[in-house]
């Protein structure tokens, strides 16, 4: 039997529970059916993975921007709600691993000569002139639009060249050399601003909470949405947990899984060319419990291994980027593992640790895109600048649906513009 709501969101991220929560504020009287495939809220920022009781999923860490609309929003909750209930941490200290040392400094002073140094080591601090010359020449305008390519006049293979490198990929850029200069600088100011770390899945369920209790929100978990059709009027979901049906649909993933289940000609043509057109990432993960804590900086780079690795507590977790297509074939997959298990070795020789622990949990997590930092990916996404392709019975909300090349920036635009123009 078909259950029917007014609204179904499809997807228990961020920005699922976000626009849930405000359009309940806007529609109280309607029915609204949050569909998560996973057990838990949380999407890409969920800390855990429930079963294993492990650290093992993604990105966990919002910036400034972000947190300030979720303490904004929190704010207006009804229930008055505060974010450092459910504040973390927030990462400041950044080291490095290399030839068994582990040094450490701290995220905002990161792209510095002493972050080359500990990252790269002395010859990349002798050679970092050659970095702030060209960091120089773009403040004042000379190299803006140019690609890293272009404006690099030195070796790629100069240290601290392969120390931009790793640290780059740190703030969210895949390849740094293909990266416009004056968007790179502006991802290094943004990475360095700040890094916040909040239970999510409970934040998640806090936004919700007075609706769910009412009866106006309810979450289906592991439920995950295989198809949808629109006939006379309603969206119809195929879903592993029985077929749904409602009149407005708001799609809170990311295009390269919405497009899974909601075919092409439903999607607005310059959205559905960002899953058609460009290439997100993936990451594999490494958790692992240990049975004491170890003092390590928040975020750790291992260079030799191109692994980042992040603390909380007794938990770890390393963290490989690999292009999403070579997630489909195996062997890349697999030395993406080798990788992150060396990167475990280093790390756990450095502090005297060689036990082997029978809780390690390996995610294969595809994050989607990286945002358009080369110049392909920003003629993808420039098409969407000023365009728009909320509709009154289909939204689109996350970070991924907007041109800017800040996630943060297109979700708060699209789960603000999306809610606005539902009409139900
Ligand atoms: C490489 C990378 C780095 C990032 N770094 C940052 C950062 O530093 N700071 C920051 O603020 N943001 C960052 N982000 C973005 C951040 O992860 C997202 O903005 C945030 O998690 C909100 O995502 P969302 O709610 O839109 O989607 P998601 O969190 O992906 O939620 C979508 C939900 O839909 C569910 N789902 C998927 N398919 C189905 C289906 N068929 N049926 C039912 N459910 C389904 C998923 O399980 C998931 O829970 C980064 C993103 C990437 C890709």
């Amino acid at each position: 039997m078909t259950t029917s709501y007014d609204i179904l969101v499809a997807g228990g991220g961020l920005s699922g529970a976000i626009i849930a929560g405000r359009l309940h504020e806007r529609f109280p009287d309607k029915t609204i059916a949050i569909v998560e495939k996973e057990p838990l809220l949380g999407g890409r920022l969920r800390t855990t993975d429930q079963n294993a009781g492990l650290w093992s999923y993604g990105l966990n860490a919002i910036n400034e921007n972000l947190y300030e609309f979720l303490d904004q929003t929190l704010k207006n909750h009804p229930d008055n709600l505060e974010i450092s209930s459910y504040l973390i941490r927030k990462r400041v200290t950044l080291g490095a691993l290399s030839a068994g040392k582990l040094s450490s400094g701290t995220i905002a002073d990161s792209f510095s000569e002493q972050g080359a140094r500990s990252i790269a080591g002395a010859a990349a601090a002798k050679d970092w002139t050659n970095i702030d010359e060209m960091m120089s020449k773009i403040e004042e305008g000379k190299r803006n639009d140019q690609p890293m390519a272009q404006a690099w006049k030195g070796t790629r293979k100069s240290p601290a060249a392969i120390a931009t490198e790793h640290l780059t990929r740190l703030y969210g850029v895949p390849d740094i050399w293909s990266c416009n200069v004056m968007d790179l600088q502006a991802k290094i100011k943004d990475y360095s601003s700040s890094q916040w770390v909040c239970d999510w899945p409970k934040l998640c369920e806090a936004i919700i909470k007075r609706a769910v209790e009412l009866g106006k929100i309810t979450v289906l978990t592991e439920t995950e949405i295989a198809e949808a059709e629109e006939k006379d009027g309603h969206w119809q979901l195929a879903t592993t947990g029985g077929p749904l049906q409602s009149k407005v649909l708001v799609v809170s993933q990311s295009p390269w899984d919405a497009l899974r289940w909601l075919s092409k000609e439903h999607w607005p043509n310059p959205l559905v060319n960002l899953p058609v057109k460009t290439k997100p990432v993936s990451a594999v993960i490494l958790s692992e419990t240990l049975d004491k804590e170890i003092e390590i900086p928040d975020v750790v780079v291992i260079p030799a291994e191109n692994v980042q690795v992040y603390a909380e507590g007794s938990i770890l977790s390393f963290q490989a980027t690999v292009n999403y297509e070579s997630t489909l074939v195996a062997p890349d997959v697999v030395k993406a593992i080798r990788r992150l298990k060396r990167a475990r070795t280093k790390l756990l020789a450095a502090f005297d640790i060689s036990k082997e622990f029978g809780n390690q949990h390996i995610a294969l997590q595809p994050v989607a895109w990286s945002q358009p930092v080369t110049a392909s990916e920003r003629r993808v996404a420039s098409k969407l600048s000023g365009y728009k392709w909320q509709a009154a019975k289909l939204i689109f909300c996350g970070d991924a649906y907007g041109d800017s090349m800040f996630g943060d920036v297109n979700l708060i635009n699209s789960v603000i513009e999306g809610c606005q123009k539902v009409s139900v």
